[in-house]
């Protein structure tokens, strides 16, 4: 097959079409070097050049001031859960988690392993439909730090705007919205994200850090664990994930030719709100996501019977519509759309919606 079809995919997921052109162009031979990216040794000039570019990138997309590190981990996201509590939450010390989602609620088992935890505010009870409000948070002033969920993946809710947590590091699981829209780095202490939704393929997760934090690092951590040793290698203490560093290095030019980040807020906006008002328009479909906590990168929804959704899924997929199963743990429909899934695909989707609902409904 050489066609591509729609890429509905929570993640990995879609990519830029000219990223990939670039990257298949250059696969045998980059150019002026005579070797592939993976061929080539992480200590050359060639792949000094290209983390550069790819750290150069993010600095510009997302404004990151220069008291920031940005760091390119392994481990996915998943190794973030553990390596947070583990630099930052002392043996005398106690973190706020605010859950919005089934990711928040990882974060929180692995931070329990590690020491005192408190859970701020959970969305749990009513599903995970919305974020709490102020009020409903109980953030103490004495916390290591306080861990959020910038958009849920699985449920479909995103933070529109943070929470105000006052002097506390604010710590953010951005890993399905990050450079999906423009947003103040200065507000966070620690920013991590697996690439493989908008920056990248898996195998690589940004970790982006406020230089003051790493003071609080305690002695004796493990090598890799430790946030301070990848800050003074400048993440290649070990052999990093060469590949998806450059890959990420694409999507981050990608992104700048194409207007940067407020250029794919506006897009990314546009193309939500064309399944959501989808969705609206009938009882048929019900969004799972409270209104204003709706996310612009998972569209989550359910219809009116169980049935009726492995009938939408397998009748999507059947017509090149593929990955809109939610889920596995809370069913129902899932349509991720994130900066590289293009609008055409959005009305694609938005057609079969109102075709299969006038066939079932
Ligand atoms: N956090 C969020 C918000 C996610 O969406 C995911 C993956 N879907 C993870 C964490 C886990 O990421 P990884 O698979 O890179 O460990």
């Amino acid at each position: 097959m050489t066609e591509r079809i729609l890429n509905f995919s929570a993640g990995p997921a879609v990519l830029p079409v000219p990223v990939l052109e670039e990257a298949q162009r250059d696969m045998l031979s980059l150019p002026g070097v005579g070797m592939s990216v993976m061929e080539i040794s992480h200590r050359s000039k060639t792949f000094d050049e290209i983390i550069g570019h790819a750290e150069a990138g993010l600095r510009e997309l997302l404004k990151v001031p220069d008291n920031y590190h940005i760091l390119f981990l392994q481990g996915g996201a998943s190794l973030q859960f553990s390596m947070v509590p583990m630099n930052f939450l002392p043996a005398d010390g106690s973190a706020d988690y605010v859950l919005t989602g089934s990711w928040g609620k990882k974060a929180l088992k692995e931070a329990k392993k590690v020491g005192a935890v408190n859970v701020a505010a959970t969305m749990a009870d009513g599903g995970f439909t919305r974020v709490p409000s102020r009020d409903e948070m109980s953030l103490s002033s004495h916390a290591a730090y306080v861990h959020i969920t910038s958009n849920e993946t699985i449920e479909g809710v995103q933070w529109k705007r943070e929470p105000n947590v006052g002097d506390v590091p604010m710590i953010a699981d951005m890993s399905s919205d990050i450079l999906s829209r423009a947003f103040d780095v200065s507000k966070y202490g620690l920013i991590y994200a697996g690439a493989q939704k908008n920056m990248g393929p898996s195998g690589v997760t940004v970790v982006i850090l406020r230089d003051d934090l790493l003071q609080r690092i305690p002695e004796n951590l493990a090598t890799m664990l430790d946030y301070r040793v990848h800050v003074e290698n400048k993440s290649l203490y070990n052999t990093p994930n060469t590949w998806g560093i450059y890959i990420l290095r694409l999507v981050c030019k990608w992104l700048l030719e194409n207007g940067g980040l407020s250029a794919m807020e506006r897009e990314n906006e546009a193309k939500a709100r064309l399944v959501y008002e989808a969705i609206d328009a009938t009882d048929f479909y019900r969004g799972h996501a409270d209104v204003d906590c709706r996310s612009s990168m998972n569209v989550t929804f359910r219809l009116p019977a169980e049935e009726l959704e492995k009938k939408f899924v397998a009748e999507s997929t059947a017509q090149g519509l593929d990955g809109l199963k939610g889920h596995r743990s809370v069913g129902g429909i899932r349509a991720s759309i994130y900066n590289a899934f293009p609008r055409a695909g959005v009305e694609a989707l938005v057609s079969f919606m109102k075709d299969f609902e006038r066939r079932n409904g």
